[in-house]
């Protein structure tokens, strides 16, 4: 696994580390350019962490840049939980390297409009006549507008009466003069402006001209000063155009440069905004941050850290070939660092009662725990012991298949950091449920007791039932059952309905001071992290990983 203390190496850095040495460029600057109609997700944190990570490895700097061109679809509320999934992502790692407050395409419009009267009055730009669906059509017919040789004055009196509201939504364009046969259709004649009698969330009603994407990205790259504009690949047909931009302007060096590298698509996921907006807007999730959705903020709320994000962003690499990441990947990057990093703790989510018939009532004994194996530093802490434990209902059995380890009628097993016990009677309620299992515990097999050392095949974990607190355990899985579920039929069919249960666990009373930053091991569970629901008299955790990849062998049954 690369460490972030070793710089990554991919095309793109190849690129950059060429560029400094050769003095192209004296400082770098990259950015990364949101468009603000939604909230963020894995395949964005991609490109933050691709984009920052130049910034920070190469002493350069990153803009935010709201890409807020649009009028119709963008919403401040996206702003605001676009700037808190970056800082989350980046803050501590490569935030002294952000180029200051979030820039917004917007307020470059000014200059948008001075540059495209630049343009016209250069010959290389006229205003069609033509409609949105003629123009498509012409374009892809490689014939000419009727109005591509209109003379510089009337373009230039046409295109000022755009902007001050003389015509209807769609009457009117602004067109690039380049080629209308242009084997690259982005260079025939693509539109520059539009009209759209639309209120802007920051702009108001001062415009009614909106540029399209090509005229904004580019010129907000030339006004920041961005050196290399890195985009996904869907934008390399566009790369001819973005240079056509900066050379038909005569913009006096440097200029920036674009370069493409693939998209992260991932298996058991969706990843378009379109998709996650529809998840959120049909309630089929719980919102934007649902821990299920591989969004910034529901990975965050799900417990995953900003650490392990940037490492799996690491790890995948960045290329220029489509491809598709096993959703596996995520959850073992998750594993790995936990593993590490995690809190040890004894909870049973789905408790049965045990009573230790000859452990005396009313006794209290405390145990040592190991807080976590991996860290040698993490100490020890204190379990309590006595004659009422919860086990997991499914360490036992009454007729367990062959080769099963745990509690059986008569059998025995060793409860972790304690005792062995054996099972003698199994109690149950009207309905025939097992309601209680009554055993006895050997004294002295406890750790450096004589029979310590006694050949027990099964460990299982345990609550004393006296101290256990009762906790709200969310058990979230894969949001959706198939491994491409965008690939054909309606995505929301292949939602796992066993993406989320709820059970009320029993939590040893150290997790009485969990912390919402901490993570947490419950042993042989998975990895586990407090939710914001939480309250001081009630915890909601969810569980962020299970310990094993279950789907692989699901995968290899099926
Ligand atoms: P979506 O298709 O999910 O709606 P988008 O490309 O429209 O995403 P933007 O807000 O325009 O979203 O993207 C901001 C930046 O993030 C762009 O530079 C884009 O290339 C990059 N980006 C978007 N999706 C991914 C992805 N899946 N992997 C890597 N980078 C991505
Ligand atoms: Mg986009």
């Amino acid at each position: 696994m690369t460490s972030e203390t070793e710089r990554p190496s991919d095309f793109i850095r190849d690129i950059v580390a060429n560029d400094l040495r050769t003095g192209k460029y004296k400082k770098i600057c990259t950015r990364f350019p949101p468009e603000p109609n939604g909230y963020l997700h894995i395949g964005h944190a991609k490109s933050i962490c691709l984009n920052f990570g130049i910034a920070h490895e190469f002493g350069g700097t990153c803009n935010i840049r709201m890409d807020d061109t649009n009028p119709i679809k963008e919403e401040a509320e996206y702003v605001e939980s676009i700037m808190a999934d970056v800082h989350w992502l980046i803050d501590g790692w490569a935030d002294k390297h952000v180029g200051g407050a979030p820039f917004y395409a917007s307020d470059y419009f000014d200059r948008f409009y001075e540059y495209a009267i630049d343009l016209i009055g250069k010959g290389k730009a006229y205003v069609c006549d033509m409609t949105a669906e003629e123009t498509d059509a012409y374009r892809r017919m490689g014939k000419p507008s009727s109005s591509r040789d209109r003379p510089i004055e009337e373009n230039l009196d046409l295109f000022r009466r755009m902007k001050s509201g003389e015509f209807p939504d769609g009457a009117r364009t602004l067109r690039a003069k380049i080629d209308v046969n242009a084997p690259n259709v982005w260079l025939r004649d693509p539109v520059l402006y539009r009209i759209r009698h639309a209120s802007h969330h920051r702009t108001g009603d001062k415009w009614c001209i909106y540029p399209m994407y090509d005229w904004a990205h580019t010129l907000s790259d030339y006004i920041e000063g961005i050196t290399h504009s890195v985009c996904t690949l869907e934008f390399e047909v566009h790369r001819p155009l973005y240079n056509w931009i900066l050379e038909a302007l005569e913009l006096p060096e440097p200029r920036p440069h674009q370069y493409e590298f693939a998209r992260l698509n991932m298996t058991y996921a969706v990843m378009s905004k379109r998709k996650l907006i529809q998840l959120v807007n049909e309630k089929l999730v719980s919102g934007w941050d649902d821990p299920r959705m591989l969004t910034i903020s529901g990975l965050r709320r799900r417990g995953v850290t900003s650490s392990a994000l940037r490492s799996f962003a690491y790890n995948i690499g960045i290329t220029k070939y489509p491809s598709m990441t096993d959703m596996a990947v995520l959850e073992h990057t998750i594993r790995d660092e936990f593993n590490r990093c995690a809190s040890r703790r004894l909870a049973v989510l789905r408790p049965t009662k045990v009573v230790l018939t000859n452990y005396p009532d009313g006794k209290v004994e405390e145990l040592e725990a190991i807080n976590n194996p991996e860290d040698p530093n993490s100490g020890t802490r204190k379990i309590p012991f006595s004659r009422e434990l919860y086990i997991e209902r499914d360490d036992f059995m009454e007729t367990p298949p062959p080769k099963y380890f745990r509690l059986r009628p008569g059998g025995e097993v060793r409860l972790k950091y304690a005792y062995i016990i054996k099972c003698d009677e199994v109690v149950k309620d009207a309905a025939g449920n097992v309601s209680e299992l009554r055993c006895t515990v050997d004294l002295d097999s406890k750790s450096g007791g004589p029979t310590a050392g006694r050949k027990i095949k099964g460990t299982i974990h345990w609550v004393s039932a006296a101290q256990a607190i009762d906790a709200e355990v969310r058990l979230y899985d894969r949001l959706f059952c198939v491994p491409e579920p965008d690939a054909g039929g309606d995505f929301k069919s292949f939602i796992n309905s066993d993406s989320l249960q709820v059970v009320t666990a029993k939590c040893e009373p150290a997790l009485a001071e969990a912390s919402p930053e901490e993570r947490y091991q419950f042993e042989r569970l998975g990895y586990f992290a407090l939710d914001p629901d939480s309250t001081g008299s009630r915890q909601v955790w969810n569980r962020t990983a299970t310990l094993r990849d279950t789907w692989a062998k699901a995968a290899k049954r099926s």
